[in-house]
């Protein structure tokens, strides 16, 4: 009833609803300082192989009294708070030193293993996200390639010149950026030309549109135009909620390049994804 992207509550006896978006936005500092935010990392995988080739970061918020809320639950009232801020540095140093321990360790093979950090809209106009940011991989000895930043669709489509500018100037640096949830935004297409993305990642929606056996002709067909549209700009394709071996295999057939979601692997502890390797 409450849509998708959901996190099921640890705890039953407490009814999701009942708890307040004010009594949340009231913790949320405190929930900072005490640690209660954690990270869960799902696999992204090469569709050519199905190897692993990095992981994206997913925050999760251990509440005492409440169990374990999604993003979907704070991060907008961290955006409205400005909270998002420090919150969204803290996701970043804790998933660039994660993505370091699994290099250090060899884990992903001859290729090293990339970690994807979602960005919000309030980040991007913060002044330091671009000293910051290269302060934490040099900080931590990550090369900036194995970093990609995930930024949506419609926060992109938004930003002007100046907002751009700070994603820019990591692009050169050589951080990856992800359009996030392509094709829920209403992009002017030619309007990519301009972005600076290296990466675009198909929403979820288009996933499930191939759900159906045979698939829509006209949903392939979609598919197909953006993924050739994203090579002919030399994006690379990741697709998001492939649920199903059909998906997987329809999508590699379309031409995506890597690929995320439960068929391969739910989003789990940083202890989890060598085994998923
Ligand atoms: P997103 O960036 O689109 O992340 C993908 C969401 O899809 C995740 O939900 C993931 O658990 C879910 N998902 C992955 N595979 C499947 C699948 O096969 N089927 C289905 N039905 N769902 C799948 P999650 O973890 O609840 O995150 C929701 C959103 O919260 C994210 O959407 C992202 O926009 C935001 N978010 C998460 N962590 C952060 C963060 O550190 N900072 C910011 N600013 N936003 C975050
Ligand atoms: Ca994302
Ligand atoms: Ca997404
Ligand atoms: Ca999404």
């Amino acid at each position: 009833a409450e849509g998708g992207n959901r996190y099921a509550l640890a705890d039953p006896d407490s009814d999701a609803r009942a708890i307040s978006r004010h009594h949340l936005t009231h913790h949320l500092p405190a929930a900072l300082k005490g640690c209660e935010f954690f990270i869960e990392y799902q696999p992204l995988v090469k569709m050519e192989d199905g190897s692993i080739e990095g992981a994206e970061a997913l925050v999760r918020w251990s509440h005492p009294r409440h169990g374990v809320l999604g993003p979907d639950r704070f991060i907008p009232l961290a955006e409205h708070t400005g909270l998002i801020v420090p919150l969204g540095r803290w996701v970043l140093e804790e998933a660039v030193r994660q993505a370091c321990q699994w290099q250090v360790r060899g884990i992903g093979g001859a290729r090293p293993l990339k970690i994807n950090v979602n960005l919000s809209p309030r980040q991007l106009h913060h002044p330091e996200l671009v000293t910051d940011t290269i302060a934490v991989l040099e900080e931590a000895g990550l090369e900036p390639s194995s970093l990609c930043l995930e930024v949506t669709e419609t926060a992109m489509i938004k930003a002007d010149e100046n907002e751009l500018r700070p994603l820019r100037e990591l692009a050169e640096y050589g951080v990856g950026i992800a359009l996030d949830d392509f094709g829920t935004g209403y992009s002017n297409l030619a309007n990519l030309r301009r972005l600076p993305a290296d990466t675009l990642k198909l929403d979820r929606s288009f996933t499930q549109g191939l759900q159906r056996d045979p698939a829509d002709p006209v949903d392939l067909k979609i598919v197909e135009g953006i993924v050739s549209l994203a090579h002919t700009l030399q994006l690379s394709v990741t697709v998001e909620g492939v649920e199903t071996s059909a998906q997987a295999e329809q999508l590699r057939e379309l031409g995506c390049d890597s690929a995320q979601g439960w068929f391969y692997a739910r989003p789990g502890p940083p202890e989890r994804l060598p085994e998923a390797v």
